[in-house]
């Protein structure tokens, strides 16, 4: 007798991943598909910023009370289940970079939860090393999520527990996808969910979606004099994320292509140029490591969930772009319960709602 599962997922980002997870805590019986090639996947090539306010005009979205409260909650269920720290909660310190961010802070502060978690422009008493002559506003609520330790953490628990399969899943090998339990290598799955990254730009089922594809790289650097920087994640065009004593990560390059492909040269030169941008000390650093990724973004600004509407056992977790620390834990959790209670998702969210998907 073949296998029979409630779900099969493939991919093992931090979408498919925190979506076994919080489907595995309801007692479902899950496998999770993906070969685990370390490169060029977007959760491992992030540096792992969870921030509540981003972008120039600081945005964040509708549900940001219930993502944070759902971030922490997840991180650190998942931190006691692995038994290692993932999420480190911490404030973000914001370097102003020109005038008019200061009209965008003061309106955000003017509402909630803003007035809670955007401080007013401070030009003194800011965390040593860093560099903001326009002065730099502290971002509570949010920190940082080590992004490798979680993903690295909760597939050797899949293992353990038979629920990782070190394949890929492609949408030609099932069989049975519109009317019964699907199959698939000797498996049987009443639903099948992609959190397939940026792959899914050509999975048949999904690639009429609105994507919006950015390919962005990090570089892992040891200072020369690690004393003269800041021990406080300091973001402001890039960011500097402390990632261990004497190391970090500085991020995030942009740019419109659609293969991960190599680290290039271009991009550390980008990265390293932006250290005096962020701290006044010594910038000389070696670069220990370098990464690469494409954000799995939407065109529409939301991210996409659950199921296909001409086949309704096919569904999806995917589209978080440059922001899945933050989305991935509240989209798992509803589509969980989607799944399990039948509970209806966020019409923003839900891709029943998009027109254009093929039948394939
Ligand atoms: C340079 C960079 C920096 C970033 N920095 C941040 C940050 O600081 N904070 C933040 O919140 N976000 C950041 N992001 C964005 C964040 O990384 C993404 O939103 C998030 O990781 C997307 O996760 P995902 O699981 O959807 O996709 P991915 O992480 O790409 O995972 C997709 C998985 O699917 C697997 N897969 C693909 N096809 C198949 C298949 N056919 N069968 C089985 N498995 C398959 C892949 O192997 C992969 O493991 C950054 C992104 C980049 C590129």
């Amino acid at each position: 007798m073949p296998r029979h599962l409630d779900v099969l997922i493939a991919g093992q980002g931090i979408a498919g991943s925190l979506l076994a997870y919080h489907l595995m805590a309801r007692g479902l019986d899950v496998c999770i598909a993906d070969p685990g090639a370390p490169d060029g996947t977007a959760s491992r090539a992030a540096a792992g910023i969870l921030s509540p306010y981003t972008g120039r005009r600081y945005k964040a979205p509708g549900e940001l009370d219930a993502m944070l409260a759902e971030c922490h909650s997840t991180y650190q269920s998942i931190a006691r289940t692995i038994g290692v720290t993932v999420y480190h909660p911490q404030p973000i310190w914001r370097i102003v970079q020109r005038q008019p961010e200061l009209t965008d802070i003061e309106r955000r502060r003017h509402e909630r939860p803003g007035r809670e978690l955007i401080s007013p422009v401070q030009h003194n008493g800011l965390p040593e090393g860093m560099r903001a002559p326009l002065g730099a506003t502290r971002i509570d609520g949010g920190g940082q999520v080590d992004m490798e330790t979680l993903l690295s953490g909760l597939r050797h628990w899949f293992m353990e527990r038979e629920s990782l399969i070190p394949e890929q899943l492609t949408a030609p090998a099932m069989t049975g996808p519109t009317g019964g339990a699907l199959e698939w290598r000797g498996l049987r799955a009443d639903v099948v969910v992609f959190c397939d990254g940026a792959a899914a730009f050509a999975n048949p089922w999904w690639r009429g979606l609105p994507w919006r594809a950015s390919r962005g790289e990090t570089v892992d650097v040891e200072p020369a004099r690690p004393d003269t920087w800041p021990r406080v994640i300091v973001t402001g065009g890039k960011s500097l994320v402390p990632m261990a004593p004497g190391r970090y990560r500085i991020g995030s390059t942009y740019d419109h292509a659609s293969q991960a492909g190599a680290p290039t040269g271009e991009a550390q030169r980008t990265l390293l140029d932006a250290l005096p941008g962020l701290t006044d000390g010594d910038p000389t650093a070696r670069v220990v490591g370098a990464r690469t990724g494409i954000r799995p973004g939407s065109r529409t600004g939301n991210p996409f969930t659950g199921f296909h509407p001409a086949a309704p056992r096919i569904g999806i977790l995917n589209g978080l772009g440059s922001r899945g620390t933050l989305h991935a834990p509240w989209l798992a959790r509803r589509l969980a319960e989607r799944i399990v209670d039948g509970t209806p998702l966020p019409d923003h969210v839900d891709v029943a709602h998009l027109s254009g998907l093929p039948t394939r």
